[in-house]
């Protein structure tokens, strides 16, 4: 069988130590689970301006083309804040999701029931939560022209964006949201703002069309931003795929990232369109950055960058078995009390980065 090939990009901070713990885990699989993947190193971000003057060198664009799929870990540091805007970190991030095509980005929220504390919410309204945002990455209000800001004849002056959506825009995040629907428990929530929006008229009236088309056995329905706002924070686990635009779903995925309580536990994944060979690109990484308060000091929590690629052996590697098995194992590390400071409890054990990769690799020895 052909080599999986994956590209890491530790890029900057805690990235570093954080992918260093999908690398127990790849080494694992390869010795007990017989998969082999062919991993290329990259640079992004600081440490790829440091070493190029670019923070997206054309090597990395080329390697992240020829990989199955990237692995990336965060960017970004305090020593590159004066830097020119086109050679900051953060530029090397957005270069990287704009040459991949990525206009799907999946924000899980689940929340494991060893840290049902460490929601802000009552555990009954968030244990046992388990949802998908899925956010349009490429399109809408982000993106629209026109766009500025222009001086009146008056003196005064004049902001404007422009929200827009074509048919294919939404259609294909669409089947994003409905595919994975179909893998999960069957239900989709499009999130827009019909009662305002004109754009937003279109999508709801696009969503229907291809629900009706292409996924009668999914049940549809349809939220204002607003309502599902509240919703979120209100009664979390009526939701199970949630679709939304650009704009609406920066700032839901935020808001249900919160339910979990924890930074350092969430993952994500960035899809581009399928090609005629059947290939995706795709990105995966933790929500969280580069972390430069507690960098370098074997404290960052690896888990968000863990279960990414848990995400990434599941959409990208077809590898549910396995995902599954990396999932619970980080499930069995918490049960038995370790914890990494940011999600440290009373009476349970504080653990470094490294202990912590090194529990979920022997969770994972006893599961098999
Ligand atoms: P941050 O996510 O790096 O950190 C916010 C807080 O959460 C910090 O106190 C940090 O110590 C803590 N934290 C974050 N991840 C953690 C983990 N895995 N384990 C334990 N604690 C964790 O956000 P910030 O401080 O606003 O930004 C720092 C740098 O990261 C900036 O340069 C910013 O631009 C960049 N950034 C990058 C990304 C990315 O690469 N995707 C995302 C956000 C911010």
């Amino acid at each position: 069988m052909a080599a999986k090939t994956l590209l890491i990009l530790p890029g900057d901070g805690i990235g570093i130590e954080v992918t260093a713990q999908v690398r127990r885990i790849i080494d694992w699989m390869a010795k007990r689970r017989n998969v082999a993947f062919e991993i290329t190193d990259g640079l992004i971000g600081g440490a790829a301006y440091d070493a190029h003057g670019t923070p997206l060198p054309d090597a990395t664009i080329a390697a992240a083309h020829k990989a199955d799929a990237v692995l990336l870990g965060a960017v970004g540091g305090p020593q590159y804040d004066d830097l020119p805007f086109d050679k900051k970190p953060e530029r090397g991030l957005l270069g990287i999701r704009k040459q991949m095509g990525l206009f799907a980005n999946l924000r899980p929220a689940v929340v494991f029931d060893a840290l049902v504390d460490a929601s802000t919410l009552k555990p009954e309204v968030v244990s046992g939560l388990d949802i998908m945002i899925v956010r349009e990455l490429t399109g809408g209000i982000y993106f629209g022209e026109p766009r500025g800001i222009e001086t009146l004849p008056d003196g005064q002056r004049k902001g404007v964006n422009t929200l827009t959506y074509t048919t294919e825009e939404i259609r294909r995040i669409g089947r994003v949201a409905f595919d994975l629907a179909r893998k999960r428990n069957g239900k989709v929530c499009s999130v827009d703002k019909a009662n305002v929006l004109e754009c937003t008229i279109l999508w709801r009236e696009e969503m229907i069309k291809l629900h009706q088309e292409e996924y009668t056995d999914i049940e549809l329905s349809h939220m204002y931003v607003d309502n599902a706002a509240m919703q979120l924070v209100r009664n979390p686990k009526q939701f199970d795929v949630v679709v939304t635009t650009n704009m609406f779903g920066d700032i839901l995925s935020d808001c249900a990232a919160m339910l979990t309580g924890s930074l350092g536990m969430l993952p994500s994944a960035s899809l581009g369109a399928t090609d005629a060979k059947g290939r995706r690109p795709a990105l995966y990484e933790p929500v969280h950055g580069s972390a430069p308060d507690i960098a370098g000091k074997d404290m960052a929590n690896p888990l968000a960058t863990v279960m990414s690629f848990a995400m990434c052996l599941r959409y990208s590697f077809d590898m549910a078995e396995d995902a599954d098995l990396i999932e619970n194992a980080v499930k069995a590390v918490l049960k038995g009390g370790l914890r990494t400071a940011d999600i440290m409890q009373p009476g349970k054990a504080k653990v470094s980065t490294s202990v912590m990769g090194e529990a979920i690799v022997r969770e994972l020895d006893k599961m098999v």
